[in-house]
Parts: structure tokens; sequence; C-alpha cells
């Protein structure tokens, strides 16, 4: 379906991002992932077990809530002598509370990592893509960043930036070959999901329509679909996967 290209997963460690990276590994992409600082060892880790599963990555160390982090991270890619096609915007954290509860940290921390990122790393890679005429930026966005939810004003109000940028961003590089979509999960089991209160998380389920959450090789295979060739028509896109919980 699509030529081999170079992709980068930030966030390439974690649950959706590992389907993301196996996934764009199996069309015959190289995959770059980040790690975050300090945590080498278990990266390394990681990568053996993935060698050991027969996927081959590359890791850099990068926080992508950090400008300066995501300049070495793209000093360090050029460095190698690669350049990053396919971009996937995924890494993210929660931090939930109702406003009452919810400190200034815990909001600077989530727009931080899961919205000012996306400004981060796409900077340090798109005027390469929109030169040599070719790129797929892809963020990661929510189903609650649409729809909002109790207990997250701050993942909500990240997530749903998100749309703003790449809709600005898909009109700047349409003209390029560089294609920006966003991709809105539902609830997927990972372990971001995994932090939910099972009694609040089986009330989430009970609300989607499929009854189950969602796999991330779910997620990874709109990914890689939106990642190829063929997807050179869609730009500025929100796609929606999350079991008809919010149908939009
Ligand atoms: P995970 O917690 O499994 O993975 C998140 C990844 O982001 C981890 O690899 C983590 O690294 C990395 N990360 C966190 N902070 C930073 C940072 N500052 N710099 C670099 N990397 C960082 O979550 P999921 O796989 O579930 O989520 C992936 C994306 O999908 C997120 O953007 C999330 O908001 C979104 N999403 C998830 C849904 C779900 O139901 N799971 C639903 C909708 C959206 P480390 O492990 O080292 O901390």
């Amino acid at each position: 379906m699509s030529n081999k290209r170079t992709a980068l997963v930030t966030g390439g460690q974690g649950g959706i991002g590992q389907a993301i990276a196996r996934a764009f590994y199996d069309a015959g992409h190289q995959v770059l992932v980040t790690y975050l600082p300090g945590t080498e060892a278990a990266s390394e880790a990681w990568l053996a077990a993935q060698t050991g599963a027969g996927y081959s990555f590359k890791a850099y160390e990068a926080d992508v809530a950090d400008y300066g982090s995501c300049e070495r991270l793209a000093q360090k890619i050029a460095a190698d002598g690669l350049q990053v096609d396919i971009l996937v915007n995924n890494a993210g954290i929660t931090r939930d509370a109702t406003l009452k509860k919810l400190t200034k940290e815990n909001w600077d921390a989530v727009l931080r990592t899961n919205l000012d990122s996306v400004f981060n790393v796409t900077k340090q890679f798109f005027e390469g893509m929109a030169d040599r005429g070719w790129g797929r930026i892809i963020n990661i966005s929510s189903v609650n960043g649409s729809k909002g939810q109790f207990g997250q004003s701050n993942y909500a109000s990240a997530k749903s930036g998100i749309y703003g940028f790449t809709k600005s961003l898909a009109q700047e590089l349409a003209r390029k070959g560089v294609t920006v979509n966003a991709v809105s999960p539902g609830y997927i089991g990972t372990e971001m999901v995994q932090a939910i209160a099972p009694d609040v998380l089986e009330k989430i389920v009970a609300q989607v329509p499929v009854g189950r959450l969602g796999k991330p090789e779910e997620i990874a295979a709109l990914v890689t679909f939106i990642a190829s060739d063929v997807a050179g028509f869609m730009t500025g896109s929100n796609v929606a996967m999350n079991g008809g919980q919010h149908m939009y």
C-alpha cells in the first residue's frame, strides 16, 4: 500500500504507540520511537523484547513536553542520517481531577505533554516533509477532546486543542504533499485506561455501543492507513474510532 518511509512515533513504547510502531514495521517502514529521559535502561529492555518478538526499532531520548529536548531529538535523528516522513504525535498523559481539585501543576503537565508536545515535535520535522514533497502528520487526540469528560478539563482541553492545530496546519501544508490528521480513539485497553477505577471503567464501557474496550491494534491499523500513499486526499480530518460511544 505504501513505499518504505521513516516513521517517528512519540511515546512509541506505550500501549497504542507500540501497536502503531509494530504496524508501521509490518508495513515495511523504518520505525523510530522515543523514551523519556532517565528511562534508558527500561527502553533498552523494551527494545530487546521487541527484537525477541521479531521487531526492530530505533529509540531516541525525548521529553516531548520540553521544546529543547525535541530540538535535540531532531538533531540526533539528523546526525544518524535519517529524515522523518511520518510523524505520529502519540505521547500523552492523564492527571484526572474535577476542577475543584485540579492543581495548576496537573493542568500544566497535561497541557504541556498532550498539546505543547504536538507543536514541539511537529515544528522539528514539518519543513523537511514539505521540502521533500511528501509527509504524514498524525495527531492522537481522544473521544474526550470532542465530548468532554467529567474530571478531565485539562485532558479534554489539550485533546480539543489538537483539532485546531491539525486543521490549521493541514491548510498550510495541503499543497506540499503533507497531510495532517487527527485520530480520536475511544477507550482502548492500555495502561492509561487501567489507571481508571474499575467501577468507573465499568460504567464507561456500559456506554460503548459495541460493549467493549478498543484494541491498540485497531487504532494502529487506522493510523497505518492514514500514513499510506493512498490516503493523500485525506487531510484536516478528525477520525473517530470509539465503538460508537460518540458519533459525529
Ligand atoms: P500509555 O500511557 O500506554 O503510553 C503513553 C506513552 O507516552 C508512554 O510511552 C509514555 O512514556 C509516553 N510519554 C508520556 N509523557 C511523555 C513525555 N513528556 N515525553 C515523551 N513521552 C512521553 O498511553 P496510551 O498508549 O493509552 O495512549 C497513547 C495516546 O493515545 C495518548 O496521547 C492518549 O492520550 C491517547 N488516547 C488513549 C486512549 C486510551 O483509551 N488508552 C483513548 C484516547 C486517546 P512512559 O511509558 O515512559 O511514561
